[in-house]
């Protein structure tokens, strides 16, 4: 398999997981060889947050992303919202997240998961950066949220379209949700699954939503695709998921490869245009 990119972005790993302890840097170090120039990690909590900034400060491909996760939404408090907003001052910090709700595990009560949700939003309004959404069995109550979310930072401004202000990462829902996201500002984000040989409502979605709107992860060490599904993920797979958007899109990888990095660059303001090692 041969994609002369050296352009693709992955932007949802957790490279702080304890799945990496034991070859992270040969993990970051294999992504820039694959061409994967640069690497949203992510963070789940504090602790993995605090880790997230780490990593970024340490690998010139790496960027961070704080938050507290929908799983662990029963831990937010003031403390926790001073913290992240601290981080967020950091330059290699682009994003808030993850936050959302999960209610299909609900491993917090679903009010500590929109409490927690709706500060995120809040705290990512305040200090200009995008939000990563975690949205799973929960499509009606994320967009409501969203759609009141980006109605108030609208008003009582003009009908303009919104400016892109965050993805849905991992996106489960169908063409109709992933196009309500879309019209209302945000991304779609785009991994391992997508390779699934089930994958037929995701499959619609990558072919039908416009080029522009859509991004490319991974969720490592999750998540993994096809040829590599069961084993650990990691960054320098999202190159299969540029692969098979490709051939679903019946469009040249390098097109989709370029597009989806237009579109984390222009999603996350703070990721910058040339990578450090120069691609
Ligand atoms: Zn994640």
């Amino acid at each position: 398999m041969v994609v002369d990119t050296a352009l693709l972005v992955d932007t949802h790993a957790h490279l702080d997981d304890r799945a990496f302890a034991a070859d992270r840097e040969a993990v970051i170090a294999r992504a820039v060889a694959a061409g994967v120039s640069r690497i949203l990690t992510v963070g789940v909590d504090l602790p993995s947050s605090r880790a997230a900034v780490a990593l970024a400060e340490k690998h010139p491909a790496v960027y961070a992303a704080v938050g507290l996760h929908p799983h662990d939404a029963r831990k937010w408090n003031e403390a926790t919202v001073r913290e992240l907003r601290g981080l967020a001052q950091h330059p290699r910090v682009v994003a808030i997240g993850e936050t959302g709700l999960d209610f299909y595990r609900n491993l917090s009560p679903r009010e500590a998961q929109i409490a927690a949700f709706r500060a995120q939003l809040a705290l990512a309004g305040e200090v200009g950066l995008p939000v990563i959404i975690h949205d799973r069995e929960a499509h009606g109550e994320v967009m409501a949220i969203l759609r009141q979310w980006v109605e108030r930072v609208r008003s009582p401004g003009p009908a303009v379209p919104p400016p892109a202000r965050g993805v849905l990462h991992a996106f489960s829902g169908d063409l109709a949700l992933a196009e309500a996201a879309s019209n209302l500002g945000f991304c779609i984000a785009l991994g391992g699954p997508l390779t699934f040989a089930h994958a037929r409502r995701t499959v619609e979605v990558a072919r039908q939503l416009p080029l522009d709107r859509l991004l490319l992860e991974t969720d490592c060490p999750y998540l993994t695709p096809e040829p590599f599904r069961g084993r650990r993920n990691e960054p320098a797979y999202v190159r299969y998921v540029a692969e098979r958007l490709a051939q679903i899109r019946a469009q040249p990888v390098e097109v989709v490869a370029k597009a989806s990095t237009q579109n984390a660059l222009a999603l996350f303001p703070r990721l910058p245009s040339v990578s450090a090692n120069g691609s």
